[in-house]
Order: C-alpha cells, then structure tokens, then sequence
C-alpha cells in the first residue's frame, strides 16, 4: 500500500503537532506524530517505513508507544531501538516483551517529551488480554485516539485472546468517550468493514454515505482514516448492539447485547 504524495497524508495540526499514517504490509498504518523535529511512532510493525519517513521529513525519533503485542505492531522496535538507542518505549504492562520498555496499565498517564501532548492509557482486553489505547488529554478540545486493532473503521479486531464479553466493555468505553474524538486505527479494513455493516443494516443513511465519503478517498489514493467516535456511532454495528436493525440482523431472540454483539463478530469473520 503506498500514497501517491507524502503531503497527502498530513492530517492537519493537533496540539501543535502533525499525525501521518505510515503505510506497513498489507493494509497497516503506523502513526507518526510530530512537531517538525521530534517525532514518535505508534505500533512500527516496520522499521524500514518509519526510517524512511523520518529522513524523508527531516524527524527524530523520539518515542515509541505500541498497543499490543502482534508482530505486525511490534516487529520495526528492535530496529529503531538500535538506530534511536535513548528513546522510550510504552507498552502493556499485561503482555510481554522482548525489548526495554516502561510498562503502561489502565489509567497511567505518558507524557511526551518535545511535545505539548499527554496521554492517559486504557486497557481494552479484547483483540488481546493487555491491549490498551492511548488517549490524548483535551486541552483543544478534540482528543486523539490511537486505539491499535480494538476499534476500526465501521469495525472492530477479531477475538483473539479475549471474550466477548470483554471486547464488547472495552468498545463501550470508546463509545462513551467525547463524539469528537478523532480516532486513529491500525488497519484499512474501513471499506470491507463498511461492506458488511451494510448486509446488516442496509436501510443506514450514514453509512451509505459513509462508504461513498470511503469510495471517494480509497479512490484518490487516501487513507479512510482518522474516524470519530461520532462516526463510529452513526455507521460501527459493533457499537449498535442497541439498536433494533442489528438486534434483528443477528438472527437472535435475545437482545442482550453482548450476545448480539457475539453473533455479529462471528458473522463478521466468515464475512
Ligand atoms: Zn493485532
């Protein structure tokens, strides 16, 4: 996956910072944050890309933060950490890893060094028991999310380690977090995601604009990310659980929830 102009991929200012998806494999994206000096990398599955980036946008590297332990998140860190030796690594503290690290858990705060940027860590088992996110403080009010494979655009990460039951309170978090939210994901999977939210709920007008908004940047080369959180509640069937259409497009006689939201993951993988 490559963009046609790096310049494409700037997605605005933040908290005085730029956010820039890094294309990985298939479909990933590893984020970069930075303030035209210092920069730091979400999830860098691959450290050939994130180097790159950083000479080509003239960057230091200064951090790291990963949010679960897949190797298509963690498999660059060794790298970098040999060409960056002083920068400092966050990850779960319920997970292992082979590489230095300051473990994060539920609520623990990483202030970015370099940056006017603070965030504070949830723990969202699920995709995996330690997941967590990282959200940033709100100061401008519009927070950042860099959630890793928890919440996708019009989707959600398979169950890997976790419970239904657990995938479905971590989702509710987010759900509950301010709708302005801008919500920075791992995986183009938007349009597929889109596509199978649609056999569930065909009468949805937001998601059918959603998906020709989708169409139209998959189309001009862009990515279909960062999502809000107010999006993500229009158009994600896994955040409808509540709703009739996908209560009765699950097939259940239940509405509990987390039944409901069972079914539709499992709908979803052979989708
Ligand atoms: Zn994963």
């Amino acid at each position: 996956m490559t963009f046609k102009r790096i310049d494409q991929m700037i997605d605005g200012m933040h908290h005085n910072v730029q956010i820039i998806p890094i294309p990985a494999f298939k479909d990933n994206y590893i984020w970069l944050i930075h303030n035209g000096q210092q920069a730091v990398v979400v999830d860098p599955g691959d450290a050939t890309a994130v180097m790159q980036t950083l000479k080509q946008l003239k960057l230091n590297l200064n951090g790291i933060l990963i949010t679960h332990h897949h190797q298509d998140h963690i498999a660059g860190v060794a790298d970098l950490l040999l060409a960056y030796p002083n920068i400092k690594v966050h990850a779960p503290k319920l997970e292992s890893y082979a590489f230095a690290h300051t473990p994060v858990s539920d609520a623990d705060t990483v202030k970015l060094d370099f940056f006017d940027l603070c965030f504070s860590v949830m723990l969202l088992p699920g995709h995996t028991l330690g997941h967590v996110a990282y959200l940033s403080d709100n100061k401008d009010g519009e927070q950042l999310l860099f959630c890793g494979d928890t919440l996708f655009g019009a989707g959600c990460g398979r169950l890997f380690e976790g419970s239904p039951a657990q995938m479905y309170d971590s989702l509710q978090r987010l759900a509950s977090l301010p709708p302005s939210t801008k919500v920075y994901c791992s995986h183009e999977y938007t349009l597929h995601n889109i596509e199978f939210a649609t056999s569930l709920e065909p009468n949805n007008v937001a998601l059918q604009e959603r998906k020709l908004a989708t169409l139209k940047l998959r189309d001009a080369g862009m990515p279909s990310l960062p999502s809000c959180i107010a999006l993500e509640l229009e158009t994600n069937p896994f955040l409808r659980c509540n709703s009739v259409a996908i209560q009765a497009a699950s097939g259940l006689n239940s509405r509990a929830q987390v039944a409901v939201f069972s079914r539709i993951r499992e709908l979803r993988n052979a989708y």
